[in-house]
């Protein structure tokens, strides 16, 4: 019989959840109103909204006004940096080393209005150095955005200690959370942040839909203008499913909080132990990561070509950052773990979701381990 391919690639995106694609398509069909009607139609779709925005709000503990529905996480974080950097003068914009270009651009992009761009570097095991931001920290300092998890290590970053740090300066401070939320607890008021970041595909949600959650103190200016909607800061008829969806993610992830972490967390050091007996580097290791990542590098082989012949073998992986398009070249953030050229050039991540089972991983390793000997034996013969 042959094997079913297994998905293991959950940090680029995630199936849908079946009780989510029930509760969506309603909306495409029969209750197809626009939100800002006055009307039947309008009225249930805008409590169908307003649920979701209660759901969504409970999940990282604020109150549903202080959620703004996106597009997803690259528009929620280029609305925090250009709409916060717009309302201020210029001044300096810290970022880690080892952000998502969704931040990394718009931050650079500053620097031609006259803003000072730095990023605060990471230690060889991929986390925020404390004690740089310390010493690079300034009362120019306006704005610092540190990711809560990072997308190819998975390791989690020292948030709060960032907060901690900022206030001395009285510096704004956003977390793009994008692949903690539902792997691991986020609370907008214990991390102290002013503004995060959330992504409904990477929690089983739909494509398309996220949200940008704001201390209710701060303004910012939008991107998109028009109607007013989303109290103005994200205007456009809300795309009614998708929110809808994003809010029974966020229900169903809020039920049951440390699902993954039990379900996934022992695949997750399974293959570990195993890729330590093959000789792998795993990155950031022995740090606190999501529980569903492992990113690693075997030696003598390349990542692109794993990622192919495990393909092949029915298994979906990535090389690198899913979301950098087609670029091809070294992973920045390995770069800035200061990794060498030649272990970076191995790196695989491997990120596991709710439904991947044991069986799956004892078969992911057999099948490396076989790939793996057969391409060291061709390079030992070529
Ligand atoms: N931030 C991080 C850390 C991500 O991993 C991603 C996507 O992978 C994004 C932001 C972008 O989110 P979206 O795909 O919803 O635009």
């Amino acid at each position: 019989m042959k094997s079913k391919y297994v998905y293991f690639d959950h940090n680029s995106t995630t199936p849908i959840d079946p009780r989510v694609l029930e509760e969506m398509i309603r909306f495409f069909g029969t209750e197809y109103g626009n939100a800002s009607s006055r009307h039947k139609f309008g009225t249930l779709a805008l409590r169908a909204v307003e649920t979701a925005r209660v759901r969504v709000a409970e999940l990282v503990g604020v109150e549903s006004k202080q959620v703004v529905f996106t597009s997803g996480g690259t528009e929620s974080n280029n609305l925090i940096i250009k709409g916060v950097s717009s309302r201020s003068s210029p001044g300096k914009i810290l970022i880690s080393g080892i952000e998502h270009p969704c931040i990394v651009k718009p931050a650079e992009n500053l620097k031609y209005q006259g803003w000072v761009v730095e990023k605060i570097p990471v230690t060889n095991s991929g986390v925020l150095n404390i004690k740089t931001l310390q010493k690079i920290i300034d009362s120019k300092c306006k704005i610092i955005s540190v990711m809560l998890a990072n997308n190819e290590t998975g390791v989690c970053q020292p948030v709060a200690d960032v907060v901690d740090v900022a206030k001395q300066y009285d510096v704004f401070v956003h977390t793009d959370a994008v692949q903690a939320l539902g792997k691991v607890p986020v609370s907008f008021k214990e991390l102290g942040v002013q503004a995060l970041s959330i992504s409904a595909h990477k929690l089983n949600g739909p494509k398309g839909i996220g949200a940008l959650v704001l201390d209710k103190r701060l303004s910012i200016n939008p991107l998109i203008e028009g109607g007013g909607h989303e109290d103005g800061l994200r205007s456009g008829t809300l795309n009614v499913p998708a929110i809808v969806g994003f809010g029974k993610a966020c229900e169903i992830a809020y039920q049951n909080p440390t699902k993954i972490k039990k379900n996934v967390a022992p695949l997750i050091q399974a293959l570990d132990e195993k890729l330590k007996r093959m000789g792998a580097t795993i990155f950031g290791c022995n740090e606190k990561r999501i529980p569903n990542t492992s990113y690693f590098s075997l030696p003598g082989v390349t990542g692109e070509t794993l990622v192919i012949e495990l393909d092949k073998a029915g298994f979906a992986v990535s090389s690198g950052a899913a979301c950098s398009g087609n670029k091809a070249g070294p992973s920045e953030v390995l770069e800035a773990m200061q990794i060498n050229t030649d272990i970076a050039a191995g790196a695989v991540r491997v990120s596991l979701g709710i439904s991947n089972t044991l069986e799956e991983v004892l078969r992911f390793c057999d099948g490396l381990e076989k790939i793996f000997n057969r391409l060291r034996t061709m390079s030992a013969i070529a």
